[in-house]
């Protein structure tokens, strides 16, 4: 998948005093085939709604999305049954409203019959395969409503799976969770990808865990990237000061000393000409007041969006 120069502002209408969010502000990426690729920061910093504009939940402002080539920008998900069924996106809860009473089974089966695939693909196969190969068979005629959150969010992106997604966007999907049960749903999505070629997009604050599934990971703050290269290079050798003082909160990989940030994250209605971390950035010059950073490469696949290194 492609993106070009998204964007996506609100208008904040606060007693007439009008105010832009820049949510995203002018983000372009690729992410490719087979590739698990997270989008990681501090809450807020506009990686959900990202996710949300890549599974095509909502419109931006601007910009393009190329699916396999394919321009999508414009095509509406609930009138385009492909789409739905090639880009599966799961929330960070899992919510099964109308359905608590049905089994995990049953509930997989609706699934596929609401796709259509369950006469042409053999629904029920498909299903007593995809609850084994998750560990999920001791479960499958129990009801919804008596799942643990951990056993629920397993259902879930089961259901995402059942359709053979080519794109699977996780959204915080560890979120609430047990860390003995965080650990299984990371090992599951492992476990699926051996078995088929799918492409995930994984966006979290949790930052063991991008480490722990990624191949490739973009650091965003205030609505942009600010950095993105290979697991390894994010994580083991950080060049942006942001990423270098996020990354500094996990000591067991990056084996430097902790960097607390002065004062609290950005409002996205405040405009910014120039860098978006000038105000807790130890290392802001002058320069960065006013010039944006343009993302450049810095070493092999390694991108980074500051004057420092310009
Ligand atoms: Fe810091 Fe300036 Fe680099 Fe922004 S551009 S991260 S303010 S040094």
């Amino acid at each position: 998948i492609e993106i070009y120069n998204m964007e996506k502002h609100y208008i904040k209408n606060k007693l007439y005093n009008t105010s832009v969010l820049r949510v995203v502000d002018g983000i372009s990426l690729s992410i490719s085939k087979g590739e698990t690729f997270s989008l990681i920061g501090e809450s807020g910093c506009g990686k959900s709604t990202l996710g949300r504009i890549i599974g095509k939940l909502l419109t931006p402002t601007t910009g393009k999305i190329l699916f396999e080539g394919r321009d999508i920008t414009k095509l509406v998900r609930k009138k385009d049954k492909k789409l739905q069924k090639d880009i599966q996106y799961v929330d960070k809860e899992a919510s099964f409203k109308w359905i608590k009473r049905y089994t995990v089974f049953k509930m997989l089966e609706k699934v596929l019959e609401t796709h259509e695939m369950r006469s042409n693909t053999n629904g029920h196969c498909l299903t007593s395969h995809l609850l084994n190969s998750m560990g999920l068979a001791h479960i499958a005629y129990h009801p919804i409503q008596g799942l643990t959150p951990g056993e629920r969010q397993l259902v879930n992106i089961a259901c995402a799976f059942i359709l053979q997604p080519k794109l699977l966007i996780l959204n915080d999907p560890l979120s609430g969770l047990d860390l003995s049960v965080q650990s299984q749903v990371l090992n599951t999505l492992s476990h699926l990808k051996k078995k088929r070629a799918i492409t995930y997009l994984f966006i979290s604050d949790n930052l063991n865990a991008s480490y722990c599934i990624s191949d490739q990971v973009a650091v965003m703050y205030k609505g942009r990237i600010v950095e993105k290269g290979t697991v390894s290079q994010i994580y083991e050798e950080p060049i942006h000061p942001y990423t270098q003082a996020l990354m500094s909160t996990i000591p067991s990989i990056y084996k430097r000393e902790r960097i607390v940030l002065k004062g609290a994250p950005p409002s996205l209605s405040s405009p910014s000409n120039g860098c978006p971390f000038y105000k807790r950035c130890p290392f802001a010059q002058e320069a960065c007041k006013s010039r944006q950073p343009l993302l450049r490469e810095i070493r092999s696949g390694q991108f980074v969006s500051c004057h420092l290194y310009t």
